[in-house]
């Protein structure tokens, strides 16, 4: 245990004490949080990405730069049709040096400070999004982040050697669209000149641990896509910078990795593990992110920052903190510049000592600084002046300037050492003894499904844009629009937002920006879907279906069912709709009528239709339903308590009604688990520390969770399409369990809350399955939906751990699945939403559904996770699957694929008029001619501009993965007319954010400890025939032509 208990460290800058040198900061002051205001959700910043032009290769010479200005159509040369061309470029030999010759000099024979003036500004936290920008209620937090971008580019005008850094460009380009010519000229030529450097560039500062890669993908794309396009390779990020995420996944690096970027940097790691790293002189080394790509290809030099992202204790001249400016005036009585610069020399000659080279990194900056950036820059003047002049007074040989992440890394680089390698993640983060960040992985478990389903709906939004072309876009239902919902997305990346950690009504104004980016995505699907069947429908979107809720369905005699696969390959389907008390005759697109069943609800005595869709990759299927006259469905409830189809078996047990054993019958595997739902009694402090739980932290009062019910109620409900059991375990917590003909995993379907709180405890629930595997201490959770790490209880790969937490300092993030196996038989559970999971004794594994508290954790938030409003009730599934660990990977990659990437159901009347006259409607559609590879995922296929489409294509499977089904074997495709709606006319391979050509992306090369790393190959795109190694991405631009009738 530590003998010293250390303070929290807020999300704010707040450091109690003054130093030597200096006073203290001030924190702001939360107040009271208001409604909140408009939003991005398309409106002003539907300009900022625009239309504005293709990616187009520009002259630079050597430094690569990809297209940056808008090339209008006129201008571009007619593009041979029905060939390709390829971009084959040699490396440019200079490449390697682009983004670092403007870098400041430094003293080679000094300790050379780099100090990086910065403002973090959260894209909403206490303060919405709108809110933060234009300065309003400034009660609750004093920010504004308009004036911070007004009053930066003043001061840096006033002197040359002044840098500044600024990172989410959601901000910056709203500011940048307000600005005149001139201004933005100016800023042109700053950023020419290294002066305004971007670090990271995405949308927003993503969180790791409750993100899934592709929304990750996306929501860079979009930020680092502004800057390419408004400054060219000028403007393009050299660094990450992940100063305030709470704790770093391994997948987050990898995706730096291949989006090109040099290194990475960031603030938070365990306290433990940073003690170690001091020691060890081990705070900068290159993480090796990825088991499957060969390096470097996912290797990424990562700095940790000496003092999270905050400036050293006593030299914090914003407007938001209270230490003392320098006075050199030595009559006055507030003299202290003598006493700053030896407190200053003390502070960095220590800082020195714990990194390897003559270069050290002094964040100047925090929180919604630099509103009077004056106040920084005056002072950081007169710190260089003064600290320099000592090298000719007393022989100093420390060297302070003005710098920039990247110059820092510049100069790192050029070092020349060798660095030692990492290869696990840094989660959990604790910022002190049982202070486990591990309760944000579950916190607002509403938002995170709905994040993960917009995900899902933008995806298909997406595609349907791509395959209908301009049509999409101006059709007989408007305007259609995916870029509101993908601006919307790249917003829920936030560290605060799908983290569930901003205030009330933050996270209420998060679900309007995603609720008014469906909208133009409906109308977009709706221009899409007439197009492409040829059928003008009224088309209607149930987005209540997981309640049970559809008007049109509960009402209509007769309906279709339109049922588009995003997948790249068909898919097999259950569609459950609510219906009105009849039997009703289901017909494919054929004509042919197919099985259909009508269930009652036992918890409601509602209906639901159930018949499987057959559709086709890509594509879309319509199903017609019609009411069949004077029939009521049948009541099909029983009481033995078996479901099985012809893959699974699932039993019961007759006493408590809880799951007790499940069986899979094809691999003859049978495996005891019981399965039930527990709360843990949320800590509001203890004599071992004051800390409590809250929409941050978690920690439970006592290790063992409690009952929410040793039994349950139940109902069976058996009908020829589907087999349930509905358990109802209390009046805020029940489940169906629910097994479909053909289904190889157990569907889980809770429901819990309003979690009651009336005996004054906070509650953070959570369904645990318990098994008698012999697991050995380990379990596996995936990063960020893709590769899998292995976790051990109460182990750190890297430092022998304090635990000072055994429940919550064992939880990690899971944001697609968790898994336990024996060696022989593997259990696994996939998530539809990022939680936190697992697994506390052997053979037993689970996964935080809800959580409600009453006390704030103090880490900023200052309000305690109520979840006010809709977020009281949550539903989930939980897909439990039973294998041979050796076939596992290909059942859960695939069916996890299924989740994220699900079918969506579109409703009409049918009798729609012809789209066109002369072209009949059809029935079913697929955009690919040829099905993908069951290893091969279609990642993206988005509009990109008016002629150009982005296409991501994955292996979606690691190496060594898979041994029953070859699924971990290179794939080789070949895109020569894969495509049925549009022919690729010229293809351009990218880096994974679609800002830089393959051909042209340089990194700089690291020398690890672990032996040498072969240089980089340069991927050279020659043929439309790709290959995909496991794991591997690979992004295109590809200009296209569509097909006149779709
Ligand atoms: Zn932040």
């Amino acid at each position: 245990m530590d003998q010293v208990t250390p303070r929290a460290h807020p999300r704010l800058c707040l450091l109690a004490k003054s130093g030597s040198g200096g006073g203290a900061f001030t924190r702001p002051q939360p107040g009271r949080g208001t409604p909140g205001g408009g939003g991005c959700g398309g409106r002003g910043c539907r300009a900022m990405v625009g239309d504005a032009g293709p990616l187009g290769v520009r002259a630079v010479g050597c430094q690569g730069a990809v297209g940056s200005r808008t090339i209008s159509r006129a201008l571009r040369p007619p593009l041979p049709p029905l060939s390709f061309l390829f971009v084959l470029f040699l490396a440019a030999p200079c490449a390697w040096a682009a983004g670092y010759k403007t870098c400041p000099k430094v003293k080679p024979d000094m300790l050379n400070v780099h100090l990086v003036p910065h403002t973090h500004d959260d894209v909403g936290w206490l303060k919405t999004v709108d809110q933060y920008f234009y300065g309003i209620n400034n009660n609750v937090q004093q920010a504004g982040v308009q004036y911070i971008l007004d009053s930066v580019i003043s001061s840096l005008l006033a002197d040359p050697t002044r840098r500044f850094v600024y990172v989410e460009i959601t901000f910056f380009s709203r500011w940048w669209h307000q600005q005149t010519n001139a201004t933005q000229k100016i800023v042109r030529d700053l950023v020419h000149e290294g002066r305004l450097e971007f670090a990271n560039g995405g949308w927003v500062m993503n969180d790791e641990a409750a993100t899934h890669y592709g929304a990750i993908i996306d929501q860079m794309t979009l930020g680092l896509r502004f800057l390419e396009e408004t400054f060219g390779s000028d403007g393009r990020p050299r660094v990450a910078w992940h100063i305030d995420p709470f704790g770093h996944s391994r997948e987050q690096a990898s995706l730096f990795a291949q989006m090109g970027f040099d290194g990475f940097f960031f603030g938070r790691l365990d306290y433990q593990d940073k003690r170690v790293r001091e020691k060890a002189l081990q705070m900068e080394q290159v993480w090796r992110a990825s088991d499957s790509l060969k390096p470097p290809t996912a290797d990424l030099f990562t700095s940790v920052l000496p003092n999270m992202y905050n400036p050293p204790e006593g030299l914090c001249w914003d407007m938001l903190c209270a230490d003392k400016p320098f006075v050199e005036d030595t009559r006055s009585p507030e003299y202290n510049a003598e006493e700053l610069v030896r407190y200053f020399l003390k502070l960095a000659t220590d800082q020195g000592k714990l990194y390897r080279t003559k270069h050290t990194v002094m964040t100047m900056g925090s929180d919604f600084q630099y509103e009077n950036a004056n106040m920084w820059f005056k002072n950081l003047d007169k710190l260089i002046q003064l600290v320099n002049a000592q090298q000719q007074a007393n022989g100093s040989r420390v060297n302070v300037l003005y710098s920039t992440p990247a110059c820092y890394l510049w100069e790192l680089n050029k070092a020349n050492l060798s660095w030692s390698v990492k290869k696990d993640d840094f989660f959990p983060y604790a910022d002190g003894p049982h202070m486990f960040w591990t309760g944000y992985f579950s916190s607002r478990p509403a938002l995170k499904r709905y994040e993960r389903l917009s995900y899902n709906f933008l995806q298909v939004c997406n595609q349907l844009e791509a395959l209908a072309g301009p049509a999409a876009n101006v059709g007989p239902y408007g305007s259609g629009d995916s870029a509101p919902l993908n601006e919307a997305m790249a917003v829920l990346q936030h560290h605060d937002a799908v983290t569930g950690t901003s205030r009330q009504h933050v996270a209420d104004d998060y679900a309007r920006q995603l609720s008014e980016g469906w909208r133009p995505c409906e109308v977009l699907m709706s221009n899409a879907l007439a197009h492409l069947s040829g059928s003008k429908e009224d088309f209607a979107f149930c987005r209540k279906l997981n309640i049970s809720i559809c008007p049109l369905t509960q009402t209509a005699e007769r309906f279709q069912v339109i049922v588009y696969n995003p997948l790249g390959r068909k898919v097999d389907w259950m569609v459950r709709l609510p219906v009105s008390k009849h039997v009703y005759l289901v017909r494919d697109p054929g004509g042919k009528t197919v099985p259909s069943d009508v269930v009652t609800i036992p918890s409601s005595d509602s209906q639901e239709l159930l018949f499987s869709a057959l559709v086709p990759a890509l594509g879309f299927s319509i199903y017609s339903v019609s009411q069949m006259p004077d029939q009521s469905p049948q009541k099909s409830w029983s009481s033995v308590l078996v479901i099985q189809n012809e893959y699974l078996r699932a039993r019961f047990d007759p006493d408590t009604g809880l799951l007790m054993e499940l069986e899979n019958l094809e691999q003859n595997l049978l495996l005891p688990v019981r399965q039930a739902f527990y709360w843990y009694n949320a800590s509001t402090g203890n004599n071992l520390s004051s800390q409590a739980s809250g929409a941050y932290i978690f920690r439970p009062n006592q290790k063992k969770p409690l009952f929410v019910s040793r039994w349950a109620q139940t109902h069976l409900v058996k009908a020829s399409l589907v087999q349930e059991v509905h358990q109802n375990f209390s009046a805020w917590c029940s489940q169906v369990v629910r097994l479909y003909p053909g289904q190889r995993h157990l569907e889980l379907e809770w429901t819990v809350g309003p979690i009651p709180v009336g005996d004054g405890w906070g509650k953070e629930v959570i369904s645990r399955f318990d098994t008698a595997l012999a697991t050995g201490g380990l379990f596996y959770t995936d990063s960020n939906g893709r590769e899998i790490l292995e976790r051990r209880r109460d182990y750190r790969p890297t430092w022998k751990l304090n635990q000072t937490e055994p429940v919550a300092g064992n939880y990690y993030p899971v944001n697609s699945r968790i898994y336990i196996t024996d060696g022989n038989m593997q259990l696994t559970v996939l998530t539809d939403r990022s939680q936190g999971g697992s697994s506390l004794r052997d053979g037993s594994l689970e996964l935080m559904v809800h959580r409600r508290l009453l006390k704030d954790d103090e880490r900023g938030v200052g309000e305690p996770l109520n979840n006010e409003g809709s977020g009281l009730w949550v539903r989930g599934r939980h897909l439990v699957l039973l294998d041979k660990m050796g076939t596992a990977a290909a059942r859960h990659r695939l069916q996890a694929e299924r989740e994220v990437l699900a079918p969506q159901v579109v409703l009409a009347r049918g009798g729609g008029a012809r789209y066109r006259l002369e072209v009949a409607p059809r029935t079913q559609f697929s955009g690919l001619r040829r099905e993908l590879p069951p290893s091969v995922r279609l990642l993206t296929l988005a509009r990109w501009d008016p002629e150009t489409l982005l296409l991501r294509l994955e292996h979606q499977f690691a190496v060594g993965e898979d041994s029953g089904h070859n699924m971990s074997s290179p794939v080789t495709l070949d895109l020569t007319n894969l495509f049925s709606a549009f022919t690729i006319t010229r293809l351009r391979e990218t880096t994974l954010a679609a800002n830089q050509l393959l051909a042209y992306a340089s990194r700089l090369q690291w020398t690890t400890d672990t032996g040498p790393t072969p240089h980089p190959s340069r991927s050279r795109l020659v043929s439309t025939t790709i290959t995909l190694h496991p794991m591997e991405i690979r992004t295109f631009l590809a200009s296209v032509q569509w097909e006149e009738d779709g």
